[in-house]
């Protein structure tokens, strides 16, 4: 493993968060004055999709030939898809936060799975669209985003409904819903969901352990990881079919991510949280507004611009709390400027210091180089070591 994990040095740590937050005060975003909406006017409803632990490179339509996704290839064929999208955390809950606030983790304080709590006062885009007519509704496939965690905040529906009672005998994150049932309480809601309406489906499914149904664990025997996200690509596949047999579906907004990759090994990783390579930072992300044509973006972004670029396409104004930037104009391929700040994307990991008292990692990725914050600092160059196996820091 090229990392130890306890930290000392920093070259990154106090400018960013400082540049940012200076840069986003200053940058006003520019609203879309020339799109109509597809609907004649009415607010479009939104739907965010996330799937966990879900690498870009394990999908159909990022490239990958062993496994079947066809609702989400089908999807990224309508939208936006961005093939450089990162999470600035790979942990579910402080990844969430991020894009549910827009925000990174220094800014919300969410940089682990348990032991923080997003305060009362925090933004969220739920809040934002109930205090503008929206009916928030929310559908959980894991307890590490149970209410207790204060992501609720803004959703009038959460359902979350966890047994805590044996958590002495299991941990925390081994605490799921299979993925067809938060899809049919989603659905049991849509039914009779008044609009517009922000639906957030959470599903957790390719979350180790890789335990698929059938017929998923014998067609994926082998690659049971991926058998859990051809599971969750038919699960999406139902809303996105019940969204068109409704008439929903061309005036909704709809975006999809996962909340970090999955080691599977690299750098020595299994899983995610230790380390933060590109194996659990990089992720998948489309975003599918209305009335846009559907587009390849390979400008890199954060899951942090999430938040902005839902509020910017509904019209509405973007909290000063939002440290990200929206992708708006990228997604309907406008020239010119479209950042709100610099393309560098932060990324941490607190859970070696939090759980083991080992240390945090911070990164930063930059013009095509990846520098990590380490004890032996890394730096790759990523478009020629897209695995960052060779640690050029030093190197002459
Ligand atoms: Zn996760």
């Amino acid at each position: 493993m090229e990392s130890t994990l306890s930290c000392q040095s920093s070259v990154v740590r106090c400018q960013l968060g400082a540049l940012w937050f200076s840069l986003l005060a200053a940058v006003a975003l520019v609203l879309p004055q020339n799109r109509a909406s597809a609907a004649g006017g009415a607010k479009p409803n939104v739907v965010v999709i996330t799937i966990d632990t879900l690498r870009a490179d394990h999908l159909g339509c990022y490239g990958y030939s062993r496994i079947e996704t066809p609702n989400l290839d089908a999807l990224a064929r309508l939208g936006a898809r961005f093939t450089q999208a990162y999470t600035p955390v790979p942990i579910t809950l402080p990844a969430h936060t991020a894009i549910f606030t827009g925000s990174f983790p220094m800014a919300t304080g969410m940089h682990d799975f348990s032991g923080n709590k997003l305060p009362a006062n925090g933004t969220t885009l739920a809040k934002v669209l109930r205090d503008n007519g929206y009916t928030t509704a929310a559908f959980i496939g894991a307890a590490v985003l149970d209410s207790r965690f204060g992501l609720n905040q803004g959703f009038e529906t959460y359902f979350d409904h966890f047994d805590f009672s044996r958590l002495d005998e299991t941990n925390l994150d081994l605490t799921e819903r299979r993925g067809d049932l938060v899809m049919d309480e989603a659905l049991g809601w849509l039914k009779q969901a008044p609009r517009p309406f922000l639906l957030w489906i959470h599903l957790y499914d390719p979350h180790f352990p890789y335990t698929p149904p059938e017929p998923y664990a014998s067609r994926y025997r082998t690659h049971l990881y991926d058998g859990e996200i051809a599971f969750a690509d038919a699960q999406v596949g139902r809303l996105l079919s019940f969204l068109k047999q409704r008439g929903l579906f061309d005036h909704s907004v709809i975006a999809l991510a996962g909340d970090h990759g999955e080691g599977l090994g690299e750098h020595g990783e299994k899983t995610h949280g230790f380390f933060i390579y590109n194996s659990t930072l990089h992720v998948p992300l489309i975003l599918k507004v209305p009335g846009a044509a559907p587009r390849v973006v390979a400008e890199d972004v954060s899951l942090v611009d999430v938040m902005p670029t839902l509020l910017q396409e509904l019209k509405l104004p973007i909290p000063a709390s939002v440290q990200g930037r929206s992708l708006l104009g990228l997604i309907l391929g406008r020239q010119g400027p479209t950042v709100a700040r610099p393309s560098e994307l932060y990324a941490e990991t607190y859970l070696p210091l939090l759980h083991f008292r080992w240390g945090q990692l911070r990164g930063l990725e930059s013009g095509g180089w990846q520098y990590i914050d380490a004890p032996r600092p890394e730096l790759y160059d990523v478009r020629s070591d897209p695995r960052e196996l060779r640690n050029l820091y030093g190197a002459p």
